[in-house]
This record gives structure tokens, sequence and C-alpha cells, in this order.
């Protein structure tokens, strides 16, 4: 790869220029991390045949029908998208049983946390969420000026006496992964439950709930849907990104009562989802077809990878989403070096040391020939 500067490049950039002045909330983010490129490690090793495990996307790729329904869209590609997302809003009510005023739709669910955050968080506020909770939390309430309180995770769940302990009265908003990513743990509805009733009443509890999907197996696992008779101020996030496999797309939705619903209205983006992403969306959401292969292969897959790791005398934490998290330093490595070690044999995993677990990774669950290579890799490292 070249490194020549390209013919346009900005003749003034240079340290004797004064750049515009950051703002100092701003300065204490950096770009998030995200899992890396098939492509990347493909030019960097000199490999051909790499297998990502690192974003937990759908490793049956999008649904057919949705691909149609975007191929059709495309058309009309020139046109502004319906900003209010009105068909995929009304189906997705009707499927939830909800009002279609109580949706928010988001250029993924990310973006859901981040009109929340400009809504409720800001200079002398709080949010309050776990240790090990998804990264994202934090870094939109660093976005807003917010500070961030951390709970201490429990055998890497989340510890409702820890959440309660935090909060005081700076804190606006909590937010719980429920699967936990990276460490796919769940609250039980009992406990989530007893958390709804016990956090002060005007602050916004988050239920992020990307992995709903294959969390909801687990009888213990409640859909957040039905809690929302726990508490008013409840915003419940899903996304078509994981188990709907399009996260390529972007579309996430929040629910929540209506006037909190609105307020979110206020700092979305006119045109935040695509069109031909919302028709994709909405055509994903009538292959129940591929949403059940996907579920179905995602359990094979974890019984394989938590089968093959326990044969390598590791303990992968159980798991009730798409991924598996494991601590590998028994085998005598950090999570680091084996996420370098398995690249160079062409497969990618997510290292934890920027949650400060440096033993563990996170391996998305896979085909299982995806799988298997990932426990070959492991175990020709371990014997390495
Ligand atoms: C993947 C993920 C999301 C959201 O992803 P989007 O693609 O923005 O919808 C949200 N929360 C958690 C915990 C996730 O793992």
């Amino acid at each position: 790869m070249t490194v020549d500067s390209p013919p346009n490049a900005n003749p003034g950039a240079g340290a004797s220029v004064a750049s515009p002045e950051l703002n100092a909330h701003v300065r204490g983010l950096a770009p998030y991390p995200p899992g890396k490129p098939i492509e990347e490690v493909q030019r960097e090793f000199g490999l051909t045949d790499v297998v990502k495990l690192a974003s937990n996307e759908n490793p049956l790729g999008p649904s057919p029908r949705a691909l149609e329904a975007a191929r059709a869209a495309m058309g009309e590609a020139h046109l502004y998208p319906d900003g209010a997302a009105h068909s995929l809003r009304a189906e997705l009510a009707a499927r939830l049983g909800v009002a279609p005023e109580e949706l928010v739709l988001g250029n993924g669910s990310d973006e859901i946390t981040i009109f929340a955050a400009l809504c409720f968080l800001g200079p002398g506020r709080s949010l309050v969420t776990s240790d090990y909770a998804f990264v994202r939390y934090r870094m939109a309430a660093t976005l807003v000026g917010a500070e961030s309180r951390l709970a201490p995770m429990r055998d890497f769940r989340h510890d409702p006496a820890a959440i309660l302990d935090v909060i005081d009265d700076t804190t606006a908003m909590v937010c719980l992964d429920n699967p936990c990513n990276p460490t796919g743990t769940i609250l039980t509805r009992a406990q989530v439950v007893d958390l709804l009733r016990r956090i002060p009443e005007r602050v916004l509890v988050l239920l992020d709930e990307a992995y709903f999907e294959f969390a909801r197996r687990d009888p213990d696992y409640p859909d957040g849907l039905t809690l929302r008779g726990e508490r008013a101020n409840l915003l419940v996030t899903r996304t078509f990104s994981k188990a709907y496999g399009l996260a390529g797309f972007r579309v996430g939705y929040g629910v929540t009562r209506r006037e909190i619903a609105r307020d979110m209205d206020r700092v979305r983006p006119p045109f935040n989802t695509g069109r031909v992403a919302q028709a994709a969306a909405l055509a994903a959401l009538d292959d129940a077809e591929h949403l059940r292969a996907t579920t179905e292969l995602n359990e094979a897959g974890r019984r394989q990878l938590e089968a093959g790791l326990r044969a390598m005398g590791l303990r992968p934490e159980p798991t009730h989403a798409n991924f598996v998290f494991v601590d590998l330093s028994p085998l005598g490595r950090g999570g680091a070096e084996f996420f370098d070690a398995l690249q160079r044999r062409g497969v990618i995993v997510r290292p934890m040391g920027g949650y400060g677990l440096g033993g563990h990774v996170r391996i998305s669950i896979g085909t299982e020939a995806e799988n298997r290579r990932a426990l070959e890799a492991l175990e020709a490292e371990r014997r390495a």
C-alpha cells in the first residue's frame, strides 16, 4: 500500500495549525474498535480463507425475502425514505402488540441509545451500567458530557444490588443489556422485575434486547415488552442486526411510552433509516423460516463450541446469545495473544482487553464448519 499523500491532501495539515477547539468531553472518546474485517486479515497475512467470528453477525446471511425486497426498493433509491418509516412501524407495532406511536426507529439500535442520551443525559447527570456491559452505553454518556457510573458484575452477570448501589441523585438513565454483550449471560425475569421496581421512578431504564430472538428459548428469560407494566420509564431496544442478519442495513428500534418516543423524535435526524433498509427489515419480519433456521443453527453451534472448549479444559460462560465468552488464560496465554495467533490461522475472534479482560475472548457462533475451524485453530495453538 502506498503512503504518498493524495493529490488533494490538505496542505495546511500540520502541528503548527490551530485546530478548532474540540469539546472537552469529546476528548474522552476513542473511536469504537469494531471487529476486524475479513479483507484486512487476508491482506495482512496473505490468507484467502478467513473466517470472521468477531461481530455476532448471522452466519446464514440476510433472509432471501429481505434481499428480494431490498432489490425491488433500489429502483427508488433517488427518493428520500419515509422518515417515519410508516409501513415498517405499522407492521412492527402489530407484531409486538404495541401502538405505532410507542416505537422509535433507529439507524441500528445503537442510534436509539444515542437518542436517549441526547434527550435525558448531559453534564451533571449520570448513566449507570455494569462494568462489562456493552461499551456503547458509556460512549453515549461521554458523547453528551454525562458521567458513567459502573456497577461491578458478579460472575459476569449484572448484579442488581451493585447497580442499585451506584445509582445516585445524578442518575438519569440505567442501561442493561439482557443478554449482556460480551458475557452472554442474562438476568432472569424475577431479577429484572425486582430491579425495574426498585430503580427510582424518574430514571429511564434502557433494556437492550439485541439478542432477544436467541435468548427467548430460556423460560427464565423475560421478554421486556411484557414488563412494561412494571415501570413507566422503560425503553426496550431490539435490532435487525443480529438474528435477522441485516447488520449492514442498520435498522433497530426502541419501544417506550409515547411521551418518551415523542421526545426522542425531537433529536432523530429526519431520514435516519434508509429506504432500502426499511424495505429489507419489513420483509425480514415475514421470513419466519429464516429466523427459525438462524436460531436452530445457533443452538447447534453453541453446543458444538461449548463442548469443544470444555474438551480443552476451558469453562465458557453459559451463553444466551450468538457468541461464546471464554477465558483462555488456563491455556497459558492471554486473549490478545490468542487473537493474534488465531488470526494467522485465518480465524478472527474478539479480544476483550478493551474491557480489562486480558484473558478472555468472545467468539461469535458461526456455521458448523466455521466453528470447527475456530476450535481446530485454538487446539493447534494450545499444542504449539
Ligand atoms: C449489536 C448490539 C447492539 C446494536 O447493534 P445495532 O447494529 O446498532 O442494532 C446493541 N446492543 C448490544 C448489546 C449489541 O451487542
